[in-house]
């Protein structure tokens, strides 16, 4: 490929994202300067985080700047290398961008050593930063017990999977709630959850209450609005709440308004804590340690929703995680 493509932030979106909020300019395949490499990108993450990137304001990182090309998680293959701990060949995963070529000076890239039977989408998904947003929400901020009941909501996504599973692998009841019946059985029927609850069903209140018998210890929340609202409901006592994301509120076009249910945090001496994976970076190597393990010994299903397609259906791709498309980790395969 002798030109490159890039999808540069155009305009900040008012509330779904469409294709004129990028500008996809080409460019010529860069050369890597001394110290620096050159990633051809073959896997984009796909996460709901990249809408709030898109937002003007304060949040964990800096907005994407409109110019700017667009933030995402990646895995490729460095073409070209003036940087000593880097060669030619090596797979990387780092944040490359929504383009075809990145240029690195290796800050925050780590190389992947990719392994027989596993595909390469996993390392973006499980044993990548959704796994490990599993692993540090659940069992660090959630403070995970044998016995207790974790209630996750998005739970036929990417992180959601992966919370329910190493739920199970620690000796706790683990009900997700996700939209549709087929979400559902799949949690129940392959990925082992005790129960799994349609929230698009209707009278989520109920449903709950017959799922969660001994109420909730752990309320692993993805999702915000009215599903992180019932979920409360719920808490036992000393119940500790992960706010991981919202993702149902990502694209509103009207300011959050917070859970009418927070007295419950009072009635459960409950804890309702947010967190950000990127603040445990010194551990991740411990956990993908753990998770790489889980994954081989066959007790940890890595779960991928793969799509094939050319860099310019990169904004239909993101479009599919608010509609709920995917099952498990999305990942926008380069052609
Ligand atoms: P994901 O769950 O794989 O994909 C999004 C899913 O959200 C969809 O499949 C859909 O599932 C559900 N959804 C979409 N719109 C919704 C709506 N309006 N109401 C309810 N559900 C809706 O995404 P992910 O990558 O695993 O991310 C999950 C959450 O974790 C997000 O909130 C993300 O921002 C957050 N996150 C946080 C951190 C951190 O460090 N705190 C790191 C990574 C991700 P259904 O079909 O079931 O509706």
């Amino acid at each position: 490929m002798s030109t490159s493509r890039q999808f540069r932030l155009a305009a900040r979106p008012v509330g779904p994202v469409k294709a004129s909020d990028w500008d996809l300019v080409e460019a010529e395949v860069p050369s890597p300067g001394e110290g620096e490499f050159v990633v051809e990108v073959t896997h984009l993450s796909i996460d709901p985080a990249m809408r709030g990137w898109m937002n003007e304001g304060r949040s964990y990182v800096p907005p994407v700047q409109i110019g700017e090309v667009m933030r995402a998680l990646a895995l490729g293959r460095v073409t070209a290398s003036r940087h000593p701990r880097f060669a030619e060949g090596d797979v990387v995963q780092g944040v490359f961008g929504v383009q075809d070529h990145a240029v690195s000076n290796g800050d925050g890239v780590q190389k992947v050593t990719l392994a027989d039977g596993i595909s390469p989408a996993a390392y973006l998904g499980v044993l990548g930063m959704t796994g490990l947003t599993a692993y540090f929400g659940l069992l660090e901020v959630g403070r995970l017990q044998e016995g207790d009941t974790v209630l996750v909501s998005g739970a036929a996504g990417a992180v959601g999977t992966a919370v329910g599973q190493i739920a199970k692998i620690k000796g706790a009841r683990a009900v997700g709630i996700a939209g549709g019946p087929e979400k559902c059985r799949l949690l129940v029927e392959q990925l082992g959850f005790d129960a799994a609850i349609d929230y698009k069903a209707g009278d989520l209140h109920n449903a709950l209450r017959q799922h969660t018998p001994a109420r909730v210890n752990v309320l692993f929340d993805n999702v915000g609005g009215e599903v992180l609202d019932q979920g409360l409901t719920r808490l036992a006592r000393g119940a500790r709440v992960v706010i991981c994301g919202a993702v149902s509120q990502y694209n509103n076009t009207e300011s959050v308004t917070g859970p009418s249910n927070y007295m419950a945090l009072l009635v459960s001496r409950a804890t309702m804590t947010g967190f950000v994976v990127f603040d445990y970076a010194d551990r991740y190597p411990e956990a993908i340690a753990q998770l790489s393990q889980w994954v081989s010994e066959g007790r940890l299903i890595s779960l991928e929703h793969t799509i094939r397609g050319d860099i310019e259906t990169f904004p239909s791709v993101l479009l599919e995680l608010f509609k709920g498309t995917n099952t498990g980790k999305l990942v926008l395969e380069l052609a």
